[in-house]
């Protein structure tokens, strides 16, 4: 009876083991929204960019498949919090506002808001002349924040794309956007450039449930990993050199 026993318990402490492991290697679902070039975007269908890069890279230096899930932008943290997705990486601004709601990795770039207009306006050099102007923002994007803190009214967009249209059709004075996503812009369409004021910096960080603190711990190792052993400086090399 006592081997039985003995038998049963050294069956379930495998049962246990192995249960466990595959726990730590499923895989990690992470949301983004795949219209923030040079970030993440679709190029012939398939998703690019350098956080898609990124959370590849950390996805193996913690040994699990990465599932990307593409969505609006203002539906990536309600489907983080609803547990859709395990991550948000979508070039999101770890912003005070919402820390409130979800945690933040260590940032892994930095960014302003700047002001994209036609080549031929003068008129605007800086945030503060942006008073009576046309001006288009990303729904619930921090440049939507900023316009809004300084009084201002906005056109509101779904995504970066559509106001840069609005702005090449002459339907607005002026784009606030994040800056490296902006220069990418002006370079792809002639006719257009940044305004010479920037907004102040803001960092990049990726969003993970208040709860999950062994994951945000694993996901800050392996960027500070990737940051040590020079994967991290080839990425930047890759899209922004
Ligand atoms: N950094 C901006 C924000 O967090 C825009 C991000 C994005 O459009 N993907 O709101």
């Amino acid at each position: 009876m006592k081997k039985v026993l003995k038998v049963c318990g050294l069956v379930l402490t495998m049962l246990m083991f192995f249960a466990c492991g595959k726990e730590e290697k499923k895989a990690i679902y992470v949301g983004t929204n795949a219209e923030f070039p040079p970030f993440e975007y679709l190029e012939d269908g398939k998703m690019v960019g350098f956080d898609i890069d990124l959370i590849n890279a950390i996805g193996k230096e913690l040994g699990r498949e990465v599932v990307m899930k593409d969505m609006s932008f203002d539906g990536l943290l309600p489907a983080l919090q609803s547990k859709k997705v395990d991550l948000v990486i979508a070039g999101m601004t770890a912003s005070e506002e919402r820390k409130k709601s979800v945690n933040f990795t260590e940032p892994y770039y930095s960014a302003n808001q700047v002001i994209v207009l036609q080549e031929s306006n003068n008129d605007i050099k800086d945030f503060a002349d942006l008073k009576d102007k046309k001006i288009g923002v990303m729904l619930g994007f921090t440049g939507d924040l900023v316009i809004t803190e300084m009084g201002l009214p906005s056109e509101k967009y779904n995504a970066a794309y559509a106001g840069i249209m609005a702005l090449q059709n002459g339907k607005l004075d002026a784009v606030v956007l994040d800056s490296e996503t902006a220069v990418n812009y002006v370079k792809k369409n002639p006719g257009l450039k940044l305004a010479e004021g920037k907004g102040e910096a803001e960092d990049y960080a990726i969003a993970v449930r208040k709860e999950d603190t062994k994951l945000l711990e694993d996901v800050n190792k392996a960027i500070t990993t990737l940051k040590s052993n020079g994967e991290f400086e080839k990425l930047l090399e890759k899209y922004f050199k």
